[in-house]
Order: structure tokens, then sequence, then C-alpha cells
């Protein structure tokens, strides 16, 4: 992620699966959007167990996969829109939390 860009309302924790799990805890009205290789973006409510990287280690740490943390919505699109412009118009929503 360039410096000329600060996504300050976007936060992703990547390798850091404490300060991930601290920030779900912390934000639990927030929402985590997970990038999935070949499959749309997910979006998901901060507190929702799919997103959970202790029960879910395998599909959130697969190659590709990455999990972006923000207290809302369109934050999380606007940085799609920006980092992964293709994928921006294909985010679905988790039928489980309903974000
Ligand atoms: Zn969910």
């Amino acid at each position: 992620m360039s410096d000329d860009r600060p996504l300050s309302d976007v936060v992703e924790f990547a390798g850091d699966d404490a300060g991930y799990a601290w920030w779900r805890t912390t934000h639990p009205h927030g929402f985590v959007l997970a990038v999935r290789a070949r499959k749309a973006p997910l979006l998901h409510r901060a507190s929702c167990d799919k997103v959970d990287r202790d029960r879910h280690p395998g599909a959130l740490g697969a190659a590709g996969s990455r999990q972006l943390c923000a207290e809302t919505k369109v934050a999380l699109r606007a940085w799609l829109a920006r980092e992964v412009p293709d994928a921006a118009a294909l985010v679905e929503r988790c039928p489980k939390c309903g974000p």
C-alpha cells in the first residue's frame, strides 16, 4: 500500500492475527471485507464468526485472501474501488450475518 494514498479508515492486519482479533473485539459494529482469490469479495459484520481467523484459518489465510476492517461499509467499498476496481461491483453480502 503506497504512502500517497493513506487509507486510515481501513485497516488490514496481514500476518497479525492478534491485532485482527483485537480489532474485531473492539469494533463489534464494524465490518470486515473478505477478499478472496477467484471469488467475489464478501462483506461481513465484524462479529461474524466466518471472519474469525481462529475458526477458519485455512479459508482466511489462503493465498489471495485478505481481510479488510473498517467501521463503515462505505469505507470498505471505497477501498475496494481503489485497490481492486474490477471486483468493486461484485461485492456479496454474507448470508449469515447480513451486513
Ligand atoms: Zn458474515
